[in-house]
């Protein structure tokens, strides 16, 4: 306990130094009118079931309508699957998409529906998913009065968590996913820090800040590997079903936090500085 303890304080130390060293100040007062603004940007729209939200301005949009020229076959080549009507349908069997950009830390938007007439029973309906960072999968799955294992519905993060809850809509709806990624950190062959997801499915909490326990793996409980590359691509699967995409977007998410203050209001407080 005493230990524990000790280490933490240690831990603080060690981390408040590098960012104070290199931000000016050592460590700001609460209020403190030193403190960097955050950065302007324009927030997005929301998406409806007839149109497709705008993304946010600082986003880095993956699919606006338009075309696959950000993406490609994960077998190389142009992305095999279609623009139809201003969605992205897969070509069942002509196998996973991928995006040409790599990502590590992301906040991710992607919009997803399961065409009327889906057939099939458990993964056979409608399976298709979202890789991040190419590694892991968040399923995508029709799941609206179709039952399958729970850590292999829509929201659940494959073979490893089942969703919190089941927030399918039916055949026909465009259904949304928001995720907050955060890659594993590795460091000699050991995790330093497990890759983490946050996920709203249509809104709704589905993966609560959730520890993942390695790449996706099927049937096999999943370990992380030696390494791991810090980027990988945003992946798509073909999972023969066929299945619709659309506003697909990504903001790069800065590893470092801002740091808490660590003492009251002072000298610095915003009110005395700018009136
Ligand atoms: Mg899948």
């Amino acid at each position: 306990m005493k230990l524990r303890s000790m280490c933490g304080m240690a831990m603080i130390v060690m981390g408040l130094a590098p960012s104070a060293s290199a931000q000016g100040p050592s460590g700001y007062e609460v209020h403190d009118g030193r403190r960097p603004q955050p950065v302007v940007m324009m927030p997005g729209t929301f998406s409806t079931q007839d149109q497709p939200g705008k993304p946010p301005s600082d986003a880095i949009v993956l699919f606006d309508g338009k075309d696959l020229s950000n993406w490609e076959s994960v077998k190389g080549g142009d992305a095999p699957w279609k623009v139809v009507d201003g969605d992205i349908q897969n070509v069942p069997g002509s196998g996973d998409i991928q995006t040409r950009q790599q990502f590590g830390d992301v906040q991710l938007h992607v919009e997803w529906l399961e065409p009327q007439g889906t057939k099939g029973r458990s993964q056979e309906r409608g399976n298709s998913g979202v890789f991040l960072q190419g590694l892991y999968e968040m399923q995508v799955l029709d799941n609206y009065k179709s039952e399958t294992y729970a850590d292999g519905m829509a929201g659940a993060i494959y073979g490893q968590y089942p969703p919190l809850v089941n927030a399918c809509r039916p055949q026909g709806e465009w259904q949304i996913y928001d995720i907050i990624f955060h890659a594993a950190k590795l460091q000699d062959g050991k995790v330093v820090r497990p890759a983490r997801v946050t996920a709203f499915f249509n809104g709704v909490l589905v993966q609560d800040d959730t520890d993942l326990l390695g790449p996706t793996r099927y049937q096999i409980l999943a370990t992380y590997p030696a390494s791991l590359p810090d980027k990988g691509p945003l992946r798509l699967q073909d999972h023969t079903s066929p299945i619709g995409y659309r506003n697909i977007w990504v903001r790069s998410l800065s590893a470092e936090k801002p740091p808490p203050p660590i003492k009251p209001a002072g000298q610095y407080d915003y009110e005395k500085m700018h009136h």
